[in-house]
């Protein structure tokens, strides 16, 4: 298991990112404050209160100093050394933190719009919530955005 997180509730875009970067980050904001220490010892506490007991909950954590997403991911980034060689962009679904997989083309049509598949051949699929992704699908900013977090 590699870098993962769990967030806390008032970080659901923080989470999404995360995802996005490809890093198996949970977030259940519907999830009872106190089960919050019950997540496998290797993740990654995400949270906006500090201080967290570490010797109280066994986990790592770091706290969020930023209100906005984006300055909360590059406090991540930087907190917990995270290179643009470790990440994985796009491997994980943004919606359910399921590694997302390779799917035949031939059985998507009609399960996308037309003029997706028509002019795309690269199609992968979820195998939690059964989402549909294609290159552009996942993302309205790109890898240059992306690749900015590691330029400082
Ligand atoms: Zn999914």
């Amino acid at each position: 298991m590699g870098l993962c997180f769990a967030a806390e509730k008032t970080l659901g875009k923080l989470a999404k990112w995360l995802r996005i970067l490809g890093f198996d980050t949970l977030y259940e904001p519907d999830l009872p404050e106190g089960l919050f220490k019950d997540f496998e010892p290797e993740r990654i506490l995400l949270t906006r209160r500090h201080p967290i007991r570490q010797e109280s909950t066994g986990h790592s954590h770091v706290v969020i100093r930023s209100d906005h997403y984006w300055e909360q991911l590059l406090e991540v980034v930087r907190a917990v050394g995270i290179t643009a060689e470790s990440i994985r962009p796009f491997s994980r679904c943004i919606r359910c933190n399921s590694a997302i997989g390779p799917a035949a083309k031939a059985g998507l049509q009609g399960k996308v719009p037309d003029y997706i598949w028509e002019t795309h051949d690269v199609f992968r699929v979820c195998p939690g919530c059964r989402r549909i992704y294609w290159p552009g699908s996942h993302m309205e900013h790109g890898m240059g955005r992306i690749r900015s977090l590691f330029d400082g």
